[in-house]
């Protein structure tokens, strides 16, 4: 019987393990270890810590990582030209630009501009063609983050009712897709769904990601459901919570993640698993 509680941090270290073993192994062969560039335009806070983070896991499993902090006033041209130069420079792997940028820079075009092959976050348009017709390439972090700890369990989809709350182009759309690639039956909801309950309730499996705390309380639970906390929500207490209200989730699922400690860890995990995977695309 795994652990009803699903502990992110201990699979995402599993993860991060498993990719400084690789990246040991590729140094003592001496060749190039992998390099992620990191692009971030502007000063927004949250953004430069989850920078600082991704730079940690790079240094953690021995990933070269070069930043790039652009100035806020920064233009679509020269960002573009930024990255057409490091699309063509054989020593960078991977690409990342950090969202949200600012206002005046279209973020799709953009983020089309990466060559998909560097494409870490999985956000280019090839990509998420890729995982729409089940011929994955690069996935986006997050969800496949989140398939990362469903299989942890052991979960056999063919059969399963998956829905999933939040239909953004980063976590609920390739979630839905992930899960209806491993033969899940899926159902997307969004913020013009009618009685959300009624969709929750025939959840085999719930992800939830819609950045608002406890929109999933447990009388929108199936008894026995796999609920999966997507969300980061940081209270005016100044305390970080999910999107489920854990405390009455809690009792009624069969396996929950927290927040913090859950979907959280698997991400930047899984960018660090990306930028290998783009190593070996490169080689
Ligand atoms: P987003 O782009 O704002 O998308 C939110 C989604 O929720 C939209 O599809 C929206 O519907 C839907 N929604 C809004 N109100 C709703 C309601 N009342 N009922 C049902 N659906 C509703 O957000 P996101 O980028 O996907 O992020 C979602 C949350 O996950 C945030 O808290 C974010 O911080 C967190 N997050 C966490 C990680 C991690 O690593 N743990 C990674 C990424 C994001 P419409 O499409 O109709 O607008």
């Amino acid at each position: 019987m795994k652990d009803k509680i699903i502990d992110g941090k201990y699979h995402s270290n599993q993860v991060l393990e498993d990719v400084a073993r690789q990246v040991a192994t590729i140094k003592s062969e001496g060749k190039r270890v992998p390099c992620l560039v990191v692009i971030l335009v502007g000063e927004d806070p949250a953004s430069q810590v989850y920078v600082r983070n991704k730079k940690n896991a790079c240094d953690k499993v021995g990933v070269s990582s070069v930043e790039y902090k652009l100035p806020q006033e920064t233009t679509q041209q020269e960002l573009e030209d930024l990255i057409h130069k490091l699309n063509q420079d054989i020593t960078v792997d991977g690409i990342l630009v950090q969202m949200p940028l600012p206002q005046h820079i279209d973020a799709q075009y953009i983020l089309d501009k990466i060559d998909y092959h560097k494409d870490v976050d999985g956000f280019h348009k090839y990509n998420v063609g890729a995982l729409a017709t089940n011929s994955l390439l690069v996935a986006p972090c997050t969800p496949h983050g989140v398939m990362y700890l469903l299989d942890s369990l052991g979960v056999n989809y063919a059969g399963k009712h998956a829905v999933i709350v939040g239909a953004s182009n980063i976590v609920g759309r390739p979630m839905g897709l992930e899960l209806l690639n491993r033969g899940a039956t899926i159902t997307i909801c969004h913020s013009k769904t009618i009685d959300l309950a009624s969709h929750t309730r025939r959840a085999d499996i719930l992800v939830v990601a819609v950045g608002r705390a406890n929109i999933i309380t447990g009388d929108m639970l199936q008894q026995g459901a796999i609920v999966i906390d997507v969300g980061i929500n940081r209270l005016a207490s100044g305390k970080l919570v999910g999107d489920v209200d854990f405390a009455s989730c809690e009792p009624v699922a069969s396996h929950i993640t927290p927040v913090p400690g859950g979907v959280g860890p698997m991400t930047i995990a899984m960018l660090l698993q990306n930028t290998l995977t783009c190593y070996k695309l490169s080689i």
